[in-house]
């Protein structure tokens, strides 16, 4: 078992013609994670690795691409969380930098906190020389587009959220058995200025633990805090429950109790992984053992060897 990387695209329902990318998008991610693995790098290394790559390309909800807050402005949220350590560190709310997940490595690496915020947070990372990018860099024509729509009267952003999905995290065990998550995401749809989701929140967001694993969860924010869902789950696999049944108990709760719907990535230090999703679709890709792993619906899981690049 051992070294392996899963990545999710985000929870929702995506439009057809924009399936394709996002399932390439995830296939690259956890290739390009894997291959970290592969030249003896950690856990978190692949974990950050991987989520640059998905904030980078424009078909996601985190980095360039993001979805815009109610200003037509991007703010973003990001989590990275060391399994041997249970350090973690997180950024809320922050403007202007390509990569929020890096930054969120910074604040666990250099700081003595665990979360900075907005303008806290782009102080930092300008102390850190991390390049600030205009903002017009990350907003694409159907971010735009979308934002647009629902700020129409009639429009109803709360229940379209599920329409898009995008956000993007990362769980991976190395070779030495250490587990991490990572996290980022623009947020909610036209949400309110300064609105800070589950993704930067411990627990919620993601979580590593080696003593039980590690998982990064996608979905309404304000639903998955309520449960905790990325301890929620762990809670299940410390009470002996396998990485994919514990992930289906965590969301079953969510969707039971509260009607909430969303997906996760979950691995156990042995190597077990689990993709699942209570969504209508959750972009996803795994690599273990030279064999990729990928779906987009439910119950869908493609198998190829990872050097396959076709
Ligand atoms: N959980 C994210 C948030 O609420 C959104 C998502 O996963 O789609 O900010």
């Amino acid at each position: 078992m051992l070294p392996v990387v899963v990545v999710h695209g985000g929870a929702g329902h995506i439009p057809k013609e924009r399936a394709e990318n996002s399932t390439s998008g995830v296939c690259s991610a956890v290739r390009l994670g894997y291959l970290v693995l592969q030249e003896g790098g950690s856990s978190m290394d692949a974990v950050v690795e991987a989520v640059v790559q998905l904030e980078n390309s424009p078909y996601f909800n985190a980095g360039c691409g993001s979805v815009l807050n109610v200003k037509g402005e991007v703010e973003m949220d990001a989590i990275v969380m060391d399994g041997k350590t249970l350090d973690s560190g997180a950024v809320s709310a922050v403007r202007n930098i390509a990569n929020p997940i890096q930054l969120a490595r910074l604040v666990m690496d250099k700081t003595s906190h665990a979360c900075l915020t907005a303008e806290g947070a782009s102080k930092f990372a300008r102390s850190m020389g991390v390049p600030e990018v205009p903002q017009e860099s990350l907003i694409t024509e159907y971010s735009r587009m979308r934002w647009k729509k629902n700020l129409a009267p009639e429009a109803n952003p709360v229940e379209c959220q599920m329409g898009k999905m995008g956000t993007v995290g990362a769980v991976a065990v190395d070779k030495e058995g250490n587990v991490a998550c990572a996290t980022s995401t623009g947020g909610m749809l036209n949400k309110m200025e300064g609105r800070v989701g589950d993704t930067p929140c411990i627990g919620s967001g993601g979580y590593a633990d080696n003593l039980s694993g590690a998982v990064s969860t996608t979905g309404h924010g304000e639903t998955i805090m309520k449960v905790m869902l990325a301890r929620l789950i762990l809670f299940h696999m410390e009470q002996g429950q396998s990485a994919e049944a514990a992930s289906d108990l965590g969301l079953a709760y969510m969707k039971s109790r509260l009607g909430g719907l969303g997906g996760v990535v979950t691995v156990d230090p042995r190597g077990n992984w689990a993709a699942r999703f209570s969504s209508q679709q959750m972009s996803w890709a795994a690599a273990q053992n030279d064999t990729l792993h990928y779906g987009l619906y439910t119950g869908e899981h493609f198998r190829r060897s990872i050097r396959d690049t076709h």
